[in-house]
């Protein structure tokens, strides 16, 4: 049975207010019609943000990062949201998927923001039918957030027992799936050979350097 996560981001334009150190994002909702966005390429798109103008181009296509708790009582959109916060979730999450830290939405609930489990909405039966001629289905799980999105899939691919490793080559360190037990350093063969090169290159400057 195959698990989708539906993400409808509400329309919202995010503005990014303060000083270098001290940035800020507060969001107001636009009109317009809310599309479907993947939360997998959202979590890619998070997991790349380097600056704060990348991480508002970000919220500008994922809408509210999160949700506060309530006992807050303000909604996030007025508060505004850290640089600071928002490059601790993407270090978070990186540990998240490496299997570095706790349970993720144990880890979640210790924070200010409120992450719901995702709802189910709906079980679609698909037409087509597996070697047994049962007909597949898939279950669709509901969440608001951005980030309700990317727990959902690190949830989705903790239990489905997939394991994810850091790309070795430091300009990279993307985390990527473990496909096969075959012992991998780079995400890529991109990267692989990247790392490869500059290896040569390194070793080059040093025997130049003459030390
Ligand atoms: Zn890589």
């Amino acid at each position: 049975m195959d698990v989708v996560i539906v993400f409808k981001p509400r329309k919202m334009t995010a503005h990014l207010w303060g000083e270098p150190g001290k940035e800020l994002f507060t969001w107001r909702l636009v009109k317009g019609t809310a599309v479907d966005v993947d939360p997998y390429w959202v979590r890619d798109y998070f997991a790349r943000v380097r600056t704060p103008t990348e991480a508002r181009e970000f919220l500008n296509v994922t809408g509210l990062f999160a949700k506060t708790k309530k006992t807050i009582n303000l909604p996030l959109e007025q508060i505004g949201f850290q640089w600071a916060t928002f490059r601790a979730f993407q270090d978070l999450v990186k540990k998240s998927r490496l299997g570095t830290v706790g349970h993720l939405y144990e880890v979640l609930a210790r924070t200010e923001f409120e992450v719901s489990l995702p709802k189910p909405i709906c079980v679609e039966k698909e037409i087509s039918t597996d070697e047994f001629g049962r007909p597949e289905f898939f279950v669709c799980l509901e969440v608001e957030t951005a980030l309700e999105a990317i727990a959902a899939t690190i949830f989705i691919e903790q239990q489905a027992g997939i394991a994810c490793r850091q790309c070795e080559r430091p300009a990279c360190s993307r985390i990527y799936r473990v496909a096969s037990k075959h012992k991998r350093q780079y995400c890529s063969h991109a990267c692989a050979r990247k790392a490869n090169k500059e290896m040569k290159r390194e070793e080059r400057s040093k025997t130049m350097g003459g030390k």
